[in-house]
């Protein structure tokens, strides 16, 4: 070979430096346990558990841990901020992660440069249709290929090195009547990629969908709750089974839910998906499938052959299940030693508090036990079934619940540590007062949940003479806890089902993420007061918490990069917490609220801080043609009955929403107040018109509870020295 030859291979070598972008295969899925620098799927392998071997960063010198680089993830410039729950993938020096809407951001994961981003577009009405903000909670990376779900509902695969749609499948049956979305991740599992959706609250039929991985042609189709069987037979034979449990005067119209939202996970070994699925509409099971029944695969773990879509074993969690208590919560597969020999299971602690093991080759029961306090069901038998507290059913009076619906521990990702052998849980202990409606029929568009909830989290928000009535129930059941204890980081044995430690949150930080954890004896979690906190494995032992000015409620990972190790967020204040309360003097209150992802080292600086809020003085509210106060008490009820406090909060010093503040409206707002709620002038921004579920009076009612707090909020104001 000539020199010139040489010269000429070398400079081809290494402009092709390096791996193509993107490039993770089933093999490098199945051996990710031998790269320890990497992180390639949402729980860093195909186990789920968050837990990553390196140690550079440790219990002994995470002190010095400090700011690396940040980056501005902003979905769309100039527009409202919104939730960010998506956990990152690190492969080959590329960090990729998902954004509100289903955006994806690719940046050099050593010094957060842009490689890439990608905005869906999508139109800003689907906000309307999400229970919980317009968030995301993942993408996959996949031999050269990024696969995200949009909001609206398509399934995209992206060129990993450009960003570039390669094709993009639309994975909804039913778009025009039914609320559909897709927050959650998609799951590859050997030659397809599975999607699933949310709505659960609005009245859809839960289902995923698989589709080939190179060209986005649809594989197969499994339904979790069955269709109106007047409608036509079952779609496949489990739909067949799975309609045994259901009264064949089921309120079909209901859609009855069970989506599938949170993620999935795809053992390689024995070549199963794993899917968590969801709570029914309405919640109570008198008016879905009024006889009863166990009401299949709501609430239930799903194995499935990835390569023909058909059902190996399901358990279901909670039959019958009335008090929203999803099984979506993030799936951890480990190999446990129990009862004398290692058993390959699945671990999940979902809202309804019990923390599962089951053994994922077969489904068997092992066991479940509570990880905080629970009065619903008093354990589970032998056989996996729940025994239930005949207390807990709201049919006949309002019943005191525990947990509540937010959940025992929701979306926010637990972490499990084989050293330790310990799992770390974002875990809630609260209770709940639910009320079943005096009748329920379905409703386009509005919520179709038909109970009504007096949770910790928002009662401020309810009229006083509501939250009287409420705390009146709570009190007379004075054998239970305090319907709010808050949250705490919860170290959890998942052999000996027994707690090890725990460190409440919600005292300081009101709101704890997702969870990482390591071999360098540490557990890693953010708050929703703007800081990532640091604790010891083993001992729960706190170790520091830096600030960042950024709620973050995502989970952190941690990867390696030229013999540096690294660990990374995104950080910003949305999702369902977007209207609860945080502690005055917290980030979201003292910080202006934007996406970012940020990075930290070993003896990195200080994190620079968001700009301060600005604070306005209150406008002074417009005399209403027609106010009275008769009107704005009927409008107090319409803002909390139309969901409107889910996304702008409610009033009161202490609280905040991610989302426009109409309780300090201008006067340009109120001139168009009815244009934007009735008439859809805002829709392209997320706020689409309300005039399918409000009538002119109800708007005029709710325009007028405003301007009453408005004038109350400045009055306040003028008053202060
Ligand atoms: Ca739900």
């Amino acid at each position: 070979m000539s020199l010139r030859t040489l010269i000429a291979l070398a400079i081809l070598l290494a402009a092709c430096g390096g791996p193509a972008p993107g490039d993770i295969d089933l093999d490098r899925w199945r051996k990710a346990d031998r790269e320890p620098d990497q992180w390639l799927a949402l729980g860093r392998t195909f186990r789920g558990d968050r837990y990553s071997p390196l140690t550079r960063i440790n219990a002994e010198n995470v002190a010095t841990l400090g700011f690396a680089w940040e980056y501005p993830a902003r979905a769309r410039r100039g527009r409202v901020e919104h939730g960010q729950e998506a956990t990152p993938i690190v492969v080959d020096g590329v960090l990729y992660v998902s954004g509100p809407w289903g955006a994806v951001f690719a940046v050099d994961a050593k010094t957060g440069g842009e490689r890439w981003r990608y905005d869906p577009e999508v139109e800003g009405s689907y906000a309307r249709r999400a229970c919980c903000d317009v968030v995301n909670r993942g993408l996959q990376v996949w031999r050269g290929k990024v696969y995200v779900g949009t909001l609206d509902g398509y399934l995209v695969a992206l060129d990993a090195a450009t960003g570039r749609e390669v094709w993009r499948v639309d994975t909804f049956t039913d778009r025009d009547t039914r609320y559909y979305t897709i927050t959650g991740p998609p799951q590859v599992a050997k030659d397809v990629v599975v999607i699933g959706n949310s709505g659960g609250e609005f009245g859809v039929r839960g289902y995923i969908t698989a589709y080939d991985l190179e060209t986005g042609q649809q594989r197969w189709r499994f339904f979790i709750v069955p269709g109106d069987p007047a409608k036509g037979p079952p779609e496949h034979p489990e739909m067949a089974a799975a309609l045994k449990t259901w009264d064949p005067n089921s309120n079909w119209e209901s859609g009855l839910g069970g989506t599938v939202w949170g993620e999935m996970n795809y053992d390689p070994d024995l070549n199963l998906l794993y899917v968590g699925t969801g709570n029914s509409s309405p919640y109570p099971i008198w008016y879905r499938s009024p006889s009863g029944g166990d009401n299949l695969f709501l609430v239930s773990i799903l194995a499935i052959n990835p390569d023909d879509g058909r059902l190996k074993w399901h358990y279901q969690q909670t039959p019958g299940e009335i008090w929203d208590y999803t099984a979506t919560a993030n799936m951890i597969l480990a190999d446990l030693p129990i009862g004398g020999r290692v058993r390959k299971v699945i671990m999940q602690a979902p809202k309804s508090g019990f923390y599962f093991v089951l053994d994922r080759e077969t489904g068997e029961f092992i066991s479940a036990e509570p990880f905080v306090f629970v009065n619903w069901a008093t354990g589970y038998d032998s056989t996996g079934r729940p025994i239930l507290n005949p207390k807990a059913v709201y049919r006949e009076a309002p019943a005191v619940v525990f947990p509540s619906m937010v959940g025992a521990h929701n979306w926010q990702p637990m972490a499990f540590n084989p050293e330790t052998g310990l799992a770390y849980i974002p875990g809630r202990e609260q209770g709940m007062v639910v009320v079943s409606e005096p009748q329920y029929k379905w409703r386009q568009g509005a919520g179709n949940v038909g109970v009504g909830a007096f949770l910790p989290g928002i009662a401020d928000a309810l009229p006083e003479a509501v939250r009287a009535a409420f705390m009146g129930i709570v009190k007379a059941s004075p054998d239970l806890p305090p319907i709010d204890s808050g949250e705490a980081l919860i170290a959890y044995d998942p052999v000996a089902q027994q707690e090890r430690w725990r460190v409440p949150v919600g005292s300081t930080d009101w709101s704890g993420g997702g969870v990482l954890t390591t071999a360098g004896n540490l557990v890693i979690q953010g708050t929703s007061a703007g800081f990532l906190t640091t604790y010891r494995a083993d001992t729960g032992e706190k170790l520091g918490a830096i600030e960042v000015g950024t709620a973050i409620m995502a989970a952190p990972v941690t990867y390696e990069i030229d013999g540096e190790q690294y660990v990374a967020v995104i950080a910003g204040l949305g999702g369902a917490i977007a209207a609860s309360m945080h502690p005055p003097g917290t980030a979201p209150y003292r910080y202006q609220n934007y996406g970012r992802i940020l990075a930290f080292k070993l003896g990195g600086g200080k994190v620079p801080l968001p700009p301060e809020r600005v604070a306005q003085m209150t406008p002074e509210p417009p005399a209403l043609p027609g106010y009275s106060e008769e009107l704005a008490a009927r409008g107090e009820a319409a803002w909390g009955a139309a969901g409107c406090l889910f996304c702008h909060g409610a009033y009161g010093e202490a609280r905040l929403s991610a989302y426009p503040d109409l309780y300090r409206m201008t006067a340009e707002s109120h001139a168009a107040f009815d244009s934007i709620v009735l008439g859809g002038k805002l829709a392209r921004a997320g706020m689409a018109s309300f005039s399918d579920v409000l009538t002119a009076q109800d708007v005029a009612a709710i325009h007028a509870y405003l301007v009453r707090e408005q004038g109350k909020l400045r009055r306040k104001e003028l008053e202060r020295p």
